[in-house]
């Protein structure tokens, strides 16, 4: 057996014992800032160091700085689950190094990314004229897609900038509950964050489609030129969706480029009674969804749907010369399909976790985790002094505790001092996020491990920490 046989056989026994007993690991690292960085060696060494004396410091020195995205009792943002045929496949895109830029590089990398890509739209019930693209994340999708969307506005931005001529504001429509990363790509494509509107919410925190229309009539009244509408399936916060047959509707009837942002939720869509979720998306110009999050891929697979590919080629673009085809027959080249030349060959993990598992096993794990919240929503519901603070369709509940008798800023207080209690027991790490101003703690699911009993040390632990 060569040296490198041996060690990787080391790494898979590691990983495997580190599966197993990954409830056995404080959830949230408890070491403090510079901790870390102080147990490390200022320069990089001159000289080969053992196999084993590398392993002997990934646990002893970097393990305690890990907070456990993969353990079942991880319950804060999104819980996700990176399963082990996905380490595997990853292990294998590694060893074979793709840099998948253009179909020559590796023609089985593009290939089967949109082999995959298909497969993946079909089990959302999403039509075949999508083209899919994988991004490292959501956040850079909706880049891509927002670029794509100021291309198609014909404004010549892409030859001749944005500054010292004459052009319209252009606008983008958010609410207020849409992901951060909008906003971040609005400053980056020089949209400027002043022309990030974001649109009234209703009571569930949807985007009114009234009140986007009443904004539009008055940005195009007053010479602006709206470039994009954002609605999102599965907020960040609290998973409410935004009406998207009705923001479909509006966007369609003004040509207006409509990115959805699934990136949580989307994936439900694989299970036919959340199939609806993604109703009207068919007609939406670009959507994401990560695999990432709730499709137990290993980080980073994000999953970019356009309808037309030409926009994002017309954004993006520009092959050097080093790398020209000269002529010969080639499939897509993605990279004319994003800001990065080199690519990481994910397509590979994507195609093993859906094969491994197969449909049928990933609804059912999906299925568990929407009753497993359902489930805590209804202790929390049951106790008194507890309430529920949003709607809780998927997998993440918002709570707190509000005895009687407090304000607000008692009840912030109060559920802050829970939460940090809870954490710190290294048991268990779930968020807190604000509704309308409002503190609430949150609780996700979604590790292909969790079980009832790790839900159920949540609540044992939050019920605890109300009774200090
Ligand atoms: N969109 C939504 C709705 C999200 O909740 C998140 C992250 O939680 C993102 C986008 C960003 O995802 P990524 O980390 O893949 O950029």
């Amino acid at each position: 057996m060569s040296d490198f046989a041996a060690e990787f056989a080391a790494v898979g026994a590691w990983i495997d014992r580190y599966l197993s007993n990954a409830r056995d690991y404080p959830v949230l690292s408890k070491v403090s800032p510079g901790e870390v960085a102080s147990r490390l060696p200022a320069s990089a060494p001159e000289h080969p160091e053992a196999f084993e004396s590398l392993m002997a410091d990934f646990e002893s020195v970097i393990l305690p700085g890990i907070t456990h995205w993969n353990s079942p009792r991880f319950f804060a943002y999104f819980a996700t689950s990176a399963a082990p045929i996905g380490i595997s496949a990853e292990a294998l895109a590694a060893a074979l190094d793709v840099k998948a830029m253009l179909w020559r590089t590796s023609p089985a990398a593009t290939e089967l990314e949109e082999v995959v890509m298909r497969w993946l739209a079909r089990l959302m019930g999403l039509p075949d004229t999508f083209t899919g693209i994988i991004y490292d994340t959501a956040s850079i999708g909706g880049f891509t897609a927002l670029a794509a969307a100021r291309e198609s506005l014909d404004l010549e931005i892409r030859e001749r900038g944005m500054t010292a001529r004459e052009l319209p504001r252009l606008r983008v429509y958010i609410t207020s509950e849409t992901h951060s990363h909008v906003e971040k790509a609005c400053i980056a494509l020089g949209i400027g964050r002043e022309n990030v509107v974001r649109i009234e919410t209703d009571g569930e925190l949807r985007m009114r489609p009234d009140a986007l229309t009443a904004q539009l009539d008055a940005d195009v009244a007053a010479g602006m030129r709206p470039m994009a509408i954002v609605a999102t399936v599965g907020t960040t916060s609290t998973t409410t969706r935004d009406p998207l047959e009705e923001i479909v509707a509006i966007a369609r009837g003004r040509n207006i480029w409509l990115h959805v942002d699934a990136a949580y939720a989307g994936i439900a869509a694989i299970m036919p009674e959340f199939r609806s979720i993604l109703a009207g998306a068919e007609h939406a110009d670009s959507i994401v969804v990560n695999p990432h999050k709730w499709l137990f891929v290993p980080m980073d697979c994000s999953a970019l749907y356009v309808r037309d590919p030409e926009m994002l080629r017309r954004a993006f673009s520009l092959v050097p010369e080093f790398i020209l085809d000269a002529g010969e027959e080639s499939g897509r080249n993605y990279m004319e399909y994003g800001l990065q030349l080199g690519r990481r060959f994910r397509a590979l993990k994507l195609w093993f976790v859906l094969r491994y598992y197969g449909a049928e096993a990933i609804r059912e794990h999906l299925r568990r985790h929407i009753a497993l919240a359902q489930e805590f929503a209804s202790w929390i519901e049951a106790e008194p002094g507890w309430e529920i603070f949003a709607p809780h369709p998927f997998s993440v509940v918002c709570f707190r505790y509000a005895p009687l008798g407090l304000d607000e800023s008692g009840i912030e207080k109060l559920n802050a001092r829970i939460l940090e209690d809870v954490n710190a027991t290294g048991e268990v790490f779930l968020s807190h996020t604000k509704i309308r101003d409002r503190y609430a703690l949150r609780l996700a699911i979604g590790n292909l491990q969790t079980a009832r009993e790790d839900v159920a040390v949540a609540w044992r632990l939050l019920r605890g920490a109300s009774k200090k």
